[in-house]
C-alpha cells in the first residue's frame, strides 16, 4: 500500500484522474448541471447512481458501478465535512462523512454495498482538522461520537475536538489491502481562504455562499 498526501485543492479546484475514474474538486455557488446529487442529510443511506435520475433522494452516499458509470457524474457537496471517495475497477463510492453521518454509521453500510476486495484507490477530500473542530459543551451527540470514535478525539483546555480523519483512517486500515492506494488531501477547509468553511462563515458571521463539490465520473479510455 502506498499513501500520497497533497493540498491541491486548497487552489480552489483540480481535476485528477485515479486509475479508471475522474475526479473534479471544485468551489461553487450551485450545483454543476447534469450530475447527480443526493440530498445530504448527514444519515447512513447509500443509493444508486440510478436512483437518484429524475427524482430526489435522501442520501450521504452514492455507488456509481457498470453500466451506471458510463454516463453518469456523481456529486458530494461539502464545506469542512469530508468527501471520502472509493475506488474500484468498476465500481466508485462517493461519501459524506460528517460526525453526524460517521455516529449515524454511514462507513458501516460501505461493506455491504462496496466489494472491498476490489479496493484500489482512495480519495481523502479537503476537510476541516482536528484543531480546528471543536466543541466547547458536550452534547448528546458529540458524546455518541466519542463513545464510538475515542481515539478520534481529544479533551483539552475545556475543549473537545474530534478528528474526522482518524475516524475514517480506521475503517480504512480495516478495508485497504496491499494493492490500495490512499491519497490525502490534507487541506483544512476552516483555514484555507478559497475553500469553503462553514465554520469560519458562522465565526465571521457571514453567509456560505460556496461549497466544495467533489465529482467523480467514469474516465474516458
Ligand atoms: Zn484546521
Amino acid at each position: 500500500m502506498r499513501e500520497h498526501a497533497s493540498t491541491t485543492a486548497a487552489k480552489a479546484g483540480s481535476e485528477f484522474r485515479l486509475g479508471s475514474w475522474l475526479i473534479e474538486s471544485r468551489v461553487l455557488t450551485k450545483m454543476p448541471r447534469g450530475v447527480l446529487q443526493p440530498v445530504q442529510v448527514h444519515g447512513s443511506e447509500i443509493v444508486r447512481a440510478a436512483d437518484l435520475v429524475g427524482q430526489s433522494r435522501e442520501a450521504d452516499g452514492v455507488l456509481l458501478t457498470g453500466s451506471d458509470s458510463t454516463r453518469s457524474t456523481i456529486v458530494i457537496r461539502t464545506a469542512d465535512c469530508l468527501p471520502l471517495l472509493l475506488l474500484g475497477e468498476s465500481q466508485a463510492l462517493a461519501l459524506h462523512v460528517s460526525r453526524k453521518t460517521l455516529v449515524a454509521g454511514l462507513l458501516d453500510q460501505v461493506p455491504t454495498v462496496f466489494d472491498l476486495s476490489e479496493l484500489r484507490e482512495v480519495y481523502l477530500g479537503p476537510h476541516i482538522c482536528q484543531e480546528h473542530f471543536s466543541f466547547k459543551y458536550q452534547g448528546a451527540s458529540i458524546i455518541q461520537f466519542y463513545k464510538k470514535y475515542p481515539w478520534a478525539v481529544i479533551q483539552e483546555g475545556g475543549l473537545i475536538r474530534l478528528s474526522l480523519r482518524e475516524a475514517v483512517g480506521d475503517y480504512l486500515s480495516d478495508w485497504k489491502h496491499s494493492s490500495t492506494e490512499i491519497y490525502d488531501n490534507t487541506s483544512c477547509t476552516y483555514q484555507a481562504a478559497l475553500l469553503p468553511s462553514y465554520r469560519r462563515a458562522l465565526k465571521q458571521g457571514v453567509a456560505l455562499i460556496t461549497y466544495l463539490y467533489t465529482t467523480l465520473t467514469v474516465a474516458k479510455a
